[in-house]
C-alpha cells in the first residue's frame, strides 16, 4: 500500500528503523487524519531520501512508525542561494514557501538600506520550507538563514559564487545571464519595496561576481521578483532544462 501521507522528520531514515513521533505529528496523524497501526506514512529527512514507513504504535501524545524501504532516493537542488529583503509577514512566508518548491539550497534573509523589518522568526520561517517540501514531494530541506546585514554578507562573499543581481534601476534593459555560468555555485538577490540604495548599487555592480539582470518593462514586487528570478535562473542554468 503506498503512502498518502508525507512527513519531514530529523530522525535517520534506514531499513527497519524506528522512528519516534513528535507530540504535533502524533496529533496529526491519529487525531486529525485517524490513521491506525499498519497505516503507510511516506518519510524524509532531507538526507537519506524518501522512505515508506508503517505505523507500529499510535497514541495521543506520540507513536512511533517503522521504515520499509527507500522509495525515492536524496534529490539536491542545485546550489542556489536566494537573498532577499524581508517585506510584509505575509510576502515574507510566501518568498520562502516559494523558493523551498521552486529549488533553492539555502534561503538568506538579508537587512539592505532601505529593509524595513529588523527581526524575522527563523522558526517559523524554517517551518514553511519544510511543510514546502512536504507538500511538493521534495527530499531536500533548504535551510533559512537567520536575518543577517547585506554589506556583512557581502564582505565575506565567496569567490567563485556568482551573484544574479536584480536591480530595479536596469528594468526594461535586456536580460543578461550567462549560460556560461552553469555548475558554478550561484545566488539571487531580490531587493525590498523600496529598492536598493545608490551606495549598494555601487557595490554590486562593481563586484567580480555580480551579473546585473532585469525582470522586464516593469517594476514588480518582491515576492513577484522572486518567483520570476528563480525562474528564469532555473531555466537558464538549473536543473529544469
Ligand atoms: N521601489 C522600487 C522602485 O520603485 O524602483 C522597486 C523595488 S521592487 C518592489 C523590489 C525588488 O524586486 C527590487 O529591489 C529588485 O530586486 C526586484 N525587481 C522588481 N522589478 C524588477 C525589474 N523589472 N528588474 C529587476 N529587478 C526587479
Amino acid at each position: 500500500m503506498s503512502a498518502k501521507i508525507r512527513l519531514y522528520v530529523e530522525h535517520p531514515l534506514a531499513p527497519g528503523q524506528p522512528v519516534p513521533l513528535s507530540r504535533d505529528h502524533a496529533h496529526y496523524l491519529f487525531g486529525v487524519m485517524r490513521l491506525d497501526a499498519g497505516a503507510p506514512v511516506a518519510l524524509f529527512n532531507g538526507r537519506d531520501g524518501e522512505w515508506l514507513a508503517h505505523v507500529t504504535e499510535a497514541g495521543k501524545r506520540g507513536g512511533t512508525l517503522v521504515c520499509e524501504a527507500q522509495t525515492r532516493p536524496l534529490q539536491l537542488p542545485p546550489d542556489l542561494w536566494l537573498l532577499f529583503a524581508p517585506i510584509k509577514k505575509a510576502r515574507t512566508d510566501f518568498i520562502v514557501e516559494k523558493a523551498a518548491e521552486m529549488g533553492a539550497a539555502r534561503i538568506l534573509p538579508v537587512q539592505t538600506d532601505f529593509t524595513n523589518s529588523e527581526r524575522i522568526r527563523q522558526d517559523r520561517l524554517q517551518a514553511h520550507a519544510i511543510e514546502a517540501a512536504e507538500q511538493c514531494g521534495g527530499t531536500f530541506v533548504p535551510e533559512v538563514a537567520d536575518l543577517q546585514k547585506l554589506s556583512r554578507l557581502l564582505d565575506h562573499w565567496p569567490a567563485d559564487r556568482q551573484l544574479m543581481f536584480c536591480d530595479e534601476a536596469e528594468a526594461g534593459s535586456a536580460l543578461r545571464l550567462a549560460s556560461e555560468g552553469r555548475n558554478k555555485p550561484w545566488a539571487i538577490l531580490i531587493g525590498p519595496e523600496g529598492g536598493f540604495s545608490e551606495a549598494e548599487r555601487k557595490r554590486l555592480h562593481a563586484m567580480e561576481q555580480s551579473h546585473v539582470v532585469s525582470l522586464g518593462p516593469r517594476i514588480l514586487r518582491a515576492d513577484t521578483a522572486a518567483v520570476a528570478s528563480m525562474t528564469l535562473w532555473q531555466q537558464a542554468l538549473g536543473d529544469w532544462g
